[in-house]
């Protein structure tokens, strides 16, 4: 009987196996065509100046709009695509769509965003980046300060090679962002020899704020550095009043997260771009929202 059922166990485990990957290999072709077929789409969200209390800038979030499976989000494909050799691609495509989509706003008449758009470390060490960034610039008429490439800190590495990379991006005039600090390993004194314009600090972190003083003696320091290497610092993931009261103490300069805004498609941005964020009132929530 134990044999019989270990018979029957293991069918069981193949048949789930095959499953899975009959669905891997439909992603797979799925994602291979999703944008011929016009599958793909970028929401944005808005980043607050404290100090200004309004929008100076957004970050391009993909999402991808599956016939039958509806709105993917970017963690569910990202991966499939650098492993199929499809990021290249994406990465392209996100970057052209993001900087055509600035100038759509000029025309309704919203300030020059900066926008930021993220990069997978694949495409990022791919010599094709550089050339295609240029051809992008000159092709929408985007300033390159305003736009941002966003690189996540835990593949950071201060090799020669990346700081070429950096530094190429940079001559250009193109801003250079590292995400989620604070999630890997590196330390400032570490980023120090890479040429960055701004520094994200992770949500994590964030939401960790209050859980001790150290964690609020480490965030006062975190920001003072970066300040003082000549960095922007961005909050990611800001959620609570409380928070944005502290990082108002540390002069973050940027904030970004759902008490201001969640990632919206590009038409509503027009209207946000308006809006006062923090004006006066005790509330950090969008005054104007109600
Ligand atoms: P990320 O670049 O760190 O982006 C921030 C993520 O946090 C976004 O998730 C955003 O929607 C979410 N978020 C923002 N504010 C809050 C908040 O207050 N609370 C919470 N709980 N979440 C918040 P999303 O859009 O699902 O993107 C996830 C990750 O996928 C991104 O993390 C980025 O690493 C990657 N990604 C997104 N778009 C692209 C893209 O165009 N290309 C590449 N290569 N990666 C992308
Ligand atoms: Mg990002
Ligand atoms: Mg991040
Ligand atoms: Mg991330």
């Amino acid at each position: 009987a134990a044999k019989n059922q270990g018979k029957h166990r293991y069918v069981f485990y193949e048949k789930t196996h095959t499953r899975e990957a009959e669905q891997r290999l439909r992603m797979e072709q799925d994602l291979r065509r999703a944008i011929e077929l016009d599958q793909l789409t970028l929401y944005y969200q808005p980043q607050i100046d404290l100090k200004q209390g309004k929008i100076v800038g957004v970050e391009a979030l993909i999402r991808w709009q599956h016939p039958e499976r509806g709105l993917i989000p970017p963690d569910q494909f990202i991966d499939l695509a650098e492993q199929i050799g499809m990021i290249r691609a994406i990465g392209d495509w996100v970057l052209k769509t993001a900087c055509k989509q600035v100038a759509d706003w000029q025309e309704k008449g919203v300030p020059e965003l900066r926008m930021a758009v993220n990069i997978s470390p694949l495409h990022f060490n791919d010599p094709s980046l550089l050339p295609a960034v240029e051809s992008i610039l000159e092709e929408t008429g985007l300033s390159p300060s305003s736009l941002e490439l966003e690189i996540t800190e835990n593949v950071v590495q201060t090799t020669e090679n990346n700081i070429g990379i950096f530094q190429k991006l940079r001559d250009l005039g193109v801003r250079i962002s590292i995400d989620d600090f604070g999630t890997g390993y590196s330390s400032l004194a570490s980023l120090k020899s890479l040429p960055i314009d701004s520094l994200k600090i992770d949500r994590v972190f964030i939401s960790n704020m209050f859980k001790d003083t150290n964690s609020t003696i480490l965030l006062h320091s975190i920001v003072d550095l970066a300040h003082a290497l000549g960095y922007l610092v961005v909050a990611e993931g800001v959620e609570q009043d409380q928070e944005v009261d502290v990082l108002r103490k540390t002069a973050c300069d940027l904030v970004q997260g759902y008490l201001f805004s969640k990632p919206v498609p590009p038409e509503h941005i027009p209207q946000l771009a308006t809006q006062h964020f923090m004006a006066g009132s005790k509330n950090k929530r969008l005054a104007a929202c109600s």
